[in-house]
């Protein structure tokens, strides 16, 4: 399996157009030792020549742009990736798939309730949907497992088990009937049968020990970066919502996941999703010295893994 990060930030990338905290003031000087990132975009592939996006990124056109393995190969209209998973329906995760809408055949698999958000709420994803046979809708139940296949329902050797991590809906979704908190924020693992495994969960709310078990079994791990601290937002801002009640665990603290998820043996830990605020983006920092001492990456855009 492959396993490419096309972006590594939190919803509004790195800098964000309206943000002059210290991190994105320092980058627009020139002054920062550290990476510009576009926001989270994660590519799989089992073969090399079928790609599955993991969320759909505001960034995505110019992700697939810089990345050779995506670009169309033959035909006035084709397209490497086959499809996409979608983990939450977050602005930052959703609003890509209207970058895909040129009449593309794609296999987005969802649970069934952010399904009914985009095609039911949101008729600007109609889009998607202009001809039979563009793109077809898979629910995912969280819980089980389910193979990645292209819309001509060929396998793509790679198998996804997905589960649950949090009960709320972005805002825009308001109070809508009907909808499972079970299905609204997932973590993904990927593999290919009886091979080496990788994690995705770019927004968890809490470790817990059920958590960590599953984790122990990954090789890979791609985890929530959002927010050193609990306080970030508000230090930066002056107001606003703390991390864990935007749904992120932060990173520092004796109750954050550098902490908690020291036991973990097996995986290769990397944080992505870092939100631009993040005092751990700046490599001249004590944060950063921290997370690399601790053993973990952070996620740079174009960063490659082979499993
Ligand atoms: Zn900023």
């Amino acid at each position: 399996m492959r396993v490419k990060i096309l972006g590594s930030a939190a919803g509004g990338a790195f800098p964000q157009w309206n943000c002059a905290c210290p991190n994105c003031r320092a980058l627009r000087a020139g002054t920062f030792r550290g990476k510009a990132r576009t926001q989270t975009q994660v590519a799989v592939t089992e073969d090399g020549r079928c790609w599955f996006l993991l969320g759909a990124s505001p960034d995505l056109r110019a992700q697939i742009e810089a990345t050779p393995e995506l670009q169309p190969r033959d035909g006035v209209r084709e397209s490497p990736i086959a499809g996409a998973v979608l983990v939450n329906a977050d602005i930052d995760q959703v609003l890509g798939l209207l970058l895909l809408r040129e009449l593309q055949p794609l296999r987005i698999h969802a649970t069934a309730s952010i399904r009914r958000i985009l095609r039911e709420n949101n008729n600007i994803f109609a889009m998607l949907n202009r001809v039979p046979q563009q793109v077809v809708w898979t629910d995912i139940t969280p819980g089980e497992c389910f193979c990645l296949s292209t819309v001509a329902a060929q396998d793509s050797g790679l198998h996804c088990e997905t589960f649950s991590l949090n009960s709320h809906y972005p805002m825009y979704v308001g109070r809508s009937a009907g909808l499972s908190p079970q299905q609204s924020s997932l973590g993904l693992i990927l593999g290919v049968s009886s091979g080496p495994r990788m994690a995705y969960l770019p927004a968890v709310p809490e470790v817990d020990s059920s958590l960590l078990e599953r984790l122990e079994t990954v090789d890979l791990l791609l985890f929530d970066g959002t927010f050193w601290s609990d306080d970030e937002l508000i230090k930066v801002l002056g107001s606003g919502a703390t991390a864990r009640e935007m749904g992120h665990i932060p990173v520092s603290s004796e109750v954050g996941s550098l902490q908690k998820l020291k036991v973990l043996r097996r995986p290769r830990k990397v944080f992505l999703h870092v939100n631009n605020t993040n005092p751990m983006l700046d490599e001249s920092g004590p944060e950063y010295r921290e997370v690399r001492a601790a053993g973990w990456e952070i996620a740079e855009d174009g960063w490659r893994f082979d499993l």
